[in-house]
């Protein structure tokens, strides 16, 4: 355990499997100062249309760089996020500063700007049964109408508690907002809930789309997953698309929208607006 000079605050620098609760605690007290500081930004990430390249929506991803300035991966503090319960507060700023961020882009283009914007929506945020009026509370502080935004949500969201579930997801459709299901085919769930619940598009995990050219099992699975959302009337999105080559191979299995660092990395709010402009005009 060292003591900053600058900040008179015991750091804790040891990597001991005993000494992982403590660091945890520390990761834990800090994203709470973050959040309620505004030390937490987001970033913006392209989803185009495959066929056309435009951009149609960017989904908003939360940035964090820690006090001792390490950025640090939402990988590594959502899922502490997750445990501590902090995701609720972090999940109802994030909800609102992509909104506000939204309506700047809609001002700074005098009228709609013509994207939506997809924020991230935890297991943990889904089964509390306000989840809806925070949403609805974020969209009527910035004026934004619901058909602009997306929400997604992960299978794992779906099936802790499917009844309740049910109840708030239609409560968020009524909104007017689009419903993705993140990471499709990762999760171990049954597939019954496609057919219950109101899923606008099914995003092919990464998984499965990075070296898919070179390998015969991935086409399979994106296939399948490609004919199912066709089926069931729901569009995709590949995540993860990298190369030229890959965009071209999934627009002509039929994927609608991708999104990867082929087109951009997730960028701050202004420089989305400014690819925005060049990538559509
Ligand atoms: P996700 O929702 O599946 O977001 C896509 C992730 O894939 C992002 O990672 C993005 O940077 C990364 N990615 C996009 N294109 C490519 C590519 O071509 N190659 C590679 N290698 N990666 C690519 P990021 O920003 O690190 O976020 C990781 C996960 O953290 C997200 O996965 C999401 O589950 C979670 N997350 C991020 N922000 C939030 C948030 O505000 N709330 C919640 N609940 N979860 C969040
Ligand atoms: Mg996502
Ligand atoms: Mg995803
Ligand atoms: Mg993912």
């Amino acid at each position: 355990v060292k003591r900053s000079k600058k900040s008179g605050r015991t750091e804790v620098y040891q990597t001991r499997a005993f000494d992982l609760a403590r660091q945890q605690f520390s990761v834990e007290t800090e994203l709470r100062r973050a959040i309620d500081g505004g030390a937490l930004t987001l970033s913006y990430q392209p989803i185009c249309d495959l066929a056309s390249g435009r951009i149609v929506a960017f989904e908003a991803l939360t940035r964090w760089t820690t006090e001792r300035g390490v950025a640090l991966s939402p990988c590594e503090f959502i899922p502490v996020a997750e445990e501590s319960g902090l995701i609720v507060p972090l999940g109802r700023w994030a909800m609102h500063e992509a909104m506000r961020e939204l309506a700047a882009w809609d001002a700074a283009s005098g009228g709609d700007c013509g994207v939506s914007v997809a924020v991230n929506l935890s297991a943990i945020q889904l089964q509390r049964d306000q989840v809806a009026t925070m949403v609805r509370d974020a969209l009527d502080a910035h004026g934004v109408n619901g058909r602009r935004l997306t929400i997604e949500l992960t299978e794992s969201a779906i099936v802790a508690d499917p009844d309740r579930v049910t109840h708030t997801i239609r409560a968020l459709k009524d909104l007017g907002t689009r419903l993705a299901m993140d990471d499709f085919g990762t999760g171990y769930s049954n597939l019954a809930y496609l057919q219950k619940l109101p899923i606008d598009t099914l995003k092919i995990d990464r998984s499965f789309v990075s070296g898919m050219l070179a390998d015969r099992d991935k086409v399979a699975i994106v296939r399948a997953i490609l004919s199912l959302a066709q089926a069931l009337g729901m569009q995709t999105t590949a995540e993860g698309i990298e190369t030229n080559e890959l965009a071209q191979t999934l627009a002509a299995l039929g994927c609608n929208y991708g999104q990867g660092f082929l087109y951009a990395r997730p960028l701050p709010g202004d420089q989305a607006l400014r690819l925005l402009s060049s990538f559509n005009q």
